[in-house]
């Protein structure tokens, strides 16, 4: 039993999109709390109870160790009035002199939903510029534009519970027993119950993902669009479709089948490099499964053509009927813990707020009145590699960096150096004194983290939870979206970003979403958008949508067969399969594929403080299979320098591991460590900007490279 002076914060954790609730034991009262225990919240719909080990360890990363507690101008400590007010200055120069365009804010699946409104708000309705991306570019742009074309809206279909009422789990390019271990566990006791729940596990590597499949299926990297292109063409000449369903709720059907006639089982397994059994036993799984999932994550989204292979993968749920009911339907897990929370605020370039369209007069016309803003952006801004090159090239003379270290985790590093080099003003909110981006920074601002912010996340299942504050600020930190209110103030716009509390925030965007929103619009917080802040603070875990008078949320999407298009159905979409950019040649013979390690999170800025989680892993390894290491002539912890044809700066050195899960002349190494790690790695600089052309995310899954032993 918890003693009297103990009180119990229930708070949401900062990492990964599985969104965890977390219970945090306290001693001392209000804003004299100290932090003592980690629990999961056993009530929290998203793990109820139950937490990774990077959750676990939470408190052990809180320490002040490393931290920014003082804004710094030109690398000397100042004031907040000063930093701001300079902020501003540089602001209405640039403006004036080379218009809104010239200014771009760079910010983070990291921020609160709170901090990422009030950052897009200040840009695109105040500056005048769409130039705002996020490091969610780099996550999941390329399953939003996917469900945007097949649904006319960013709309995740599936909850967590289908997990638990489906036949047949699929897993894409998803590592989740790494990268989202809470998730994967509830997969495997979904599994444990129902033995005859299938798992296919579509992976070129041996994962412990791949540990759970019915079928594992090593497919070359990079071709699973040509895998469901094939499974369309399958459910069709199988009579496996959905007849009724393709008749009554979609367009396009015909187009689609057209675009996959060239791909069957034995075409499948040629180009994706399985046996025609492994191909055949997938798309027989499939058609014969009254209900099935696909989670799709970064395998997906992180190519050159990440948005047609979520949408292969759409159109066989479209086709077979496989959505909008009980254990079915795509669904993309989210890498971030607030990556759908930035999505619903419109934080992406391409977005304007509330899933509304820049290019739409009416929606800039609702935004703009409910915003009684003076200028509102007309176009869209720059997708990240887009704005990284246009800031290398001289047009954008500022930028903003919330939350993020684009220098380690862009692709191309020596362009994104660039780019900071040649801006007249870098501004960098971030928790801690010194990263990789940091080195570039003009000014630097004291932002404050996990157990001291209070706001909102969204999760991979539209479950908007409240991550709350338990201790205040320490030094001069201040939340992200106070610093850029400061600056609006200094603008001349204090009266429209004017706030007391969070929970005003949070009421405005809820109020956004409903505004001028005649139903066709799914995402809608109209629910919540006169909560007062008593209630806002009470706020339980719940999912959009949430129409006026609606306590209870919307698990699940689509069982009405409506669709947010303007005829109300969903659309194939004919896809092309193609090959990534980067391949091999004879100079750079090997495929390099990166992800997540188990126990680190991002850049490490916070995992890294943990000594428990560098027990699993305590440096970056190259994953080698053995046979490449033999005839590379290297051994087991030896060192090897990678090579990229695009980096031209510091060659990348690892040591090696074998790792029998790898295919022949593939390699996988984690994405975390970097310089700030004493280390030569930063594996982004061994990637070209080669993007994806409709989403602009990033192929940082198919690079090409040469290991050289050291
Ligand atoms: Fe946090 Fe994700 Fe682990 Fe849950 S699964 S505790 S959200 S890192």
């Amino acid at each position: 039993m918890p003693s009297s002076q103990t009180t119990l914060v229930q708070t949401t954790c900062p990492y990964c999109g599985v969104g965890c609730g977390v219970d945090v034991s306290c001693q001392g009262e209000a804003l004299n709390r100290t932090p003592v225990k980690v629990t999961g919240t056993p009530e929290h719909p998203a793990n109820y109870g139950r937490l990774c080990i990077k959750g676990t360890h939470l408190l052990e990363t809180n320490s002040l160790h490393g931290r920014l507690l003082q804004p710094h101008v030109g690398g000397r400590a100042t004031t907040w009035d000063q930093a701001t007010g300079k902020i501003a200055d540089k602001i209405n120069q640039v403006i004036s002199q080379h218009g809104p365009d010239a200014v771009a804010f760079y910010v983070s699946g990291q921020l609160l939903t709170e901090d990422y409104y009030i950052a897009n708000k200040l840009i695109k309705g105040f500056l005048g510029s769409a130039n705002i991306d996020t490091n969610s570019r780099l996550c999941m742009s390329s399953a939003v534009a996917a469900y945007k074309r097949a649904f006319g809206e960013d709309l995740v279909p599936c909850c967590y519970e289908d997990i638990e009422c489906t036949d047949l789990l699929i897993l894409t390019g998803s590592n989740a027993a790494w990268a989202h271990p809470v998730l994967f566990q509830r997969m495997s006791r979904a599994r444990l119950k129902n033995p005859a729940m299938k798992v296919v596990v579509i992976d070129p590597r041996a994962t412990e993902t791949a540990d759970l499949a019915t079928l594992h299926l090593p497919l070359k990297p990079g071709t699973d669009a040509y895998l469901f292109n094939g499974l369309l063409h399958y459910l069709f000449t199988n009579d496996l479709l959905d007849e009724r369903f393709i008749s009554e709720h979609t367009n396009g059907f015909n187009e689609a089948l057209a675009s996959a006639r060239d791909w069957n089982p034995d075409s499948v397994a040629k180009v994706c490099n399985l046996s025609l059994a492994q191909v055949n036993q997938f798309y027989r799984l499939f058609g014969k499964s009254q209900s099935a999932i696909t989670f799709f994550s970064m395998g997906i989204n992180q190519s050159n053509s990440g948005v047609d292979k979520a949408n292969a993968i759409i159109n066989c749920h479209l086709a077979s009927g496989k959505i909008g009911a009980p254990g079915s339907g795509p669904f993309s897990i989210t890498g971030q813990p607030n990556a759908m929370g930035g999505r619903e605020v419109g934080g992406l370039a391409n977005m304007l707020a509330a899933h509304m369209d820049i290019e739409n007069p009416a929606h800039r016309e609702a935004v703009q009145t409910y915003w009684q803003s003076p200028t509102l952006c007309t176009k869209p801004g720059l997708k990240a590699v887009d704005m990284f090159s246009q800031m290398a090239a001289g047009k954008i003379k500022f930028v903003w960096i919330m939350a993020t270290n684009p220098v380690v985790s862009m692709p191309d590093r020596r362009q994104v150096e660039k780019a900071l080099q040649q801006c007249e003003m870098v501004v960098v909110s971030d928790m801690v004194s010194s990263n990789d981006t940091l080195a570039y920074a003009d000014i630097a601002l004291p932002a404050t983290g996990w157990s001291e912010k209070n706001g909102t996340v969204t999760n991979s299942e539209r479950r908007i939870s409240r991550q709350r504050g338990i201790m205040p600020p320490p030094g001069e930190a201040r939340h992200d979206w106070q610093a850029l209110c400061n600056v609006a103030a200094k603008l001349g716009y204090g009266d429209r970003f004017d706030y007391n509390h969070v929970s005003e925030i949070f009421a405005e965007h809820a109020g956004l979403s409903a505004y001028k929103n005649n139903g066709q619009r799914l995402f809608n917080l109209a629910g919540l958008s006169s909560l007062n802040r008593a209630q806002y603070d009470r706020l339980a875990p719940i999912q959009w949508p949430l129409g006026q008078g609606d306590a209870a949320g919307s698990p699940r999407l689509f069982g009405n067969r409506q669709f947010a298009t303007a005829d109300g159905k969903a659309r194939f979409v004919a896809i092309t399969a193609r090959l990534p950019t980067q391949q091999t040649c004879d100079r750079y013979p090997y495929i390099l594929n990166s992800g997540r390690s188990r126990d680190q999170w991002h850049t490490m800025t916070r995992t890294g403080k943990a000594s428990a989680l560098l027990n699993h892993a305590a440096m970056a390894t190259l994953a080698m299979h053995p046979q490449d290491m033999l005839d590379s002539g290297v051994s087991e912890g030896e060192l090897v320098t990678l090579q990229s044809a695009g980096n031209t700066g510091n060659p990348v050195i690892l040591p090696v591991a074998a790792q029998s899960g790898q295919r022949r002349g593939e390699c996988f190494a984690p994405i975390h460590w970097s310089a700030t790690w004493g280390s030569h790695i930063t594996l982004g600089a061994l990637y070209s900007s080669a993007t994806d052309p409709i989403s602009g995310q990033p192929e940082t899954k198919h690079g090409a490279v040469s290991l050289v032993k050291t």
